[in-house]
């Protein structure tokens, strides 16, 4: 089959011309980074599981009216999404001081935050990803001051909803990082969630014994990442059981 014209390449993405104008197909790699790509390594199976639970999560945000860029899984290793203008912001949301903002600020790891914070960086590897504030969001223009309300909004619903999710299946939302595009449909112009949700991107842990169960095992060198990332998998019911072809559902937790 000819292969389709490369139009991007991440670190741990790949992006090819769709099928149809307005589409793309997203292709999940082993590829890991950290430190701003000053680590480098592969996590063998990653994009496979990667691309399983960014579509469940996908789906599930989209039953509760979240827009976003997914359309489809395509295969074990692609998904087909909507093009759209991706906004130069990473959006993090935290629930629970970890990594940067425990560094930054001498929180101990695990201290609950006394309630969900929400920071910005500017997305340039030149620079490494400065931190910005919503003031120089809108003055430099990567966003408008009614984008960046869509953006607030939706971050702060996708954290309540994702966190319940989690924690029904024993893991705790830490923090995580979002990323938003525009979407042109109809002469109009809508915010929609893009990028990725996986353990690249999400700090989670076993709420019993705090477990990391997500891409710090790769930072902190703890072993065992394919296995975490394949329990977050099973625990939300999207991997086959062993031997078993039918797919569960979430497993709750008590
Ligand atoms: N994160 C990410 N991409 C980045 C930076 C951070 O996905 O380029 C995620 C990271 O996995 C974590 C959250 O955003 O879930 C907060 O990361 P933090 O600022 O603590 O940075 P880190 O020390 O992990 O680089």
């Amino acid at each position: 089959m000819a292969r389709r014209r490369q139009l991007y390449e991440g670190k741990a993405k790949i992006l090819f011309e769709g099928p149809e104008p307005g589409t793309l197909v997203q292709y999940f790699k082993d590829d890991a980074t950290a430190f701003n790509a000053q680590k480098k390594g592969t996590i063998t199976g990653k994009g496979v599981l990667n691309n399983r639970i960014s579509e469940f999560l996908m789906l599930k945000l989209h039953e509760i009216n979240i827009p976003t860029h997914f359309i489809r899984r395509l295969n074990m290793r692609e998904q087909l999404i909507k093009e759209v203008e991706i906004v130069p912001i990473e959006v993090v949301v935290r629930n629970i001081a970890a990594g940067s903002i425990a560094q930054r600020l001498g929180i101990p790891e695990g201290t609950r935050l006394p309630r969900s914070i929400v920071e910005y960086y500017y997305k340039n590897d030149q620079l490494g990803d400065p931190m910005v504030a919503e003031e120089h969001i809108t003055a430099f223009g990567w966003a408008t001051p009614p984008d960046m309300d869509d953006i607030v909004h939706l971050t702060l619903r996708i954290n309540d909803f994702l966190s319940g999710l989690f924690l029904g299946v024993g893991i705790t939302l830490v923090d995580f990082k979002l990323e938003f595009g525009r979407l042109y449909e109809n002469e109009e112009m809508r915010i929609v969630l893009a990028d990725e949700i996986s353990p690249d991107n999400c700090r989670l842990w076993d709420t019993k014994t705090n477990e990391k169960m997500d891409k710090d095992r790769f930072r902190r060198d703890l072993g065992k990442i394919e296995e975490a990332y394949q329990e977050v998998a099973r625990r939300l019911g999207i991997l086959p059981e062993a031997g078993s072809r039918d797919l569960k559902g979430p497993e709750t937790m008590q």
